[in-house]
């Protein structure tokens, strides 16, 4: 696959993952690497469970959305990721009679990837499984103002319920983890989300240095369910935003320098 022949790209962890850098030439150029992406993403937040999102097909009728789970049942995880990667997409029927398609179909993708390389200061990431040759994790920020990435990012999701508990305003720019997803056989052990976490800090912080931004705070974009919170909670995180339609869906806020340390720190030790 094209996408694991580039060594400039890769980053070495581990001998079961590589983690790849991803710049907007080598993303949209090669079209077995945005199909895997697209296949993980959809993956990644298609399954029902209290802190997953359940984001697998909407009906294009009464826009009911539905999970994996609530079409297939409770199968093996493998199976569901099997039909997702080998088949094309199967139109199942919402109970209304319409049809139901991606969540995230392919054209909603395209369209949020090519936004997010409008930033020059976009940081993304892929994690990719060696076994079985595929792509089964990403994180995806940048450098912006607070006031950009609510009025661009949060309150379209938010809406009038956007609730800032914690918000200085003196914090002007940040640095804003929009996305960080690992599929849910790879969420073992610290080291898939250590080495994303790890390879986007440290390519921030060389973003930080030569071009001289001073910023404080980074922001995550989570799930108060998720295992990036609970590892996160225990370096001095703030919610600076929570959900009024779901409690569990925040934005924290973290002192930037505070987790490099802590990355730093654990890429000595095991990496
Ligand atoms: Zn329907």
């Amino acid at each position: 696959m094209l996408f694991f022949s580039n060594k400039k790209e890769k980053l070495k962890f581990d001998k079961n993952y590589n983690i790849i850098k991803i710049n907007e030439d080598n993303f949209f150029a090669d079209s077995n690497l945005l199909k895997n992406f697209f296949n993980c993403y959809r993956d990644v937040f298609s399954h029902a469970g209290s802190n997953e999102w359940g984001e697998y097909k909407k009906c294009n009728v009464c826009s009911k959305v539905y999970s994996i789970e609530d079409i297939y049942g409770k199968n093996k995880y493998e199976f569901i990721l099997d039909i997702e990667h080998n088949y094309k997409e199967k139109i199942h029927k919402c109970d209304c009679g319409g049809n139901l398609l991606y969540y995230y179909s392919d054209k909603v993708l395209m369209e949020k990837m090519k936004l997010y390389f409008t930033k020059d200061s976009l940081s993304f990431f892929l994690l990719t499984s060696n076994k079985e040759n595929k792509i089964v994790g990403f994180i995806i920020g940048y450098i912006d103002t607070v006031q950009n990435v609510i009025n661009e990012k949060l309150k379209p999701v938010f809406g009038n319920f956007l609730n800032l508990e914690n918000f200085n305003e003196n914090i002007n720019r940040i640095v804003y983890v929009d996305e960080l997803g690992i599929a849910i056989p790879y969420r073992v052990g610290k080291l898939p989300l250590f080495s994303l976490l790890t390879s986007f800090i440290l390519d921030v912080n060389h973003n930080i240095i030569d071009n001289g931004i001073n910023l404080k705070k980074i922001w995550f974009w989570t799930s108060t369910n998720s295992k990036l919170y609970s590892l996160i909670n225990r370096y001095k995180t703030e919610v600076v935003l929570r959900s009024k339609n779901y409690d569990h869906k925040v934005v924290i806020s973290v002192r930037f320098k505070y987790i490099l340390f802590k990355l730093l720190i654990f890429k000595l030790i095991y990496l």
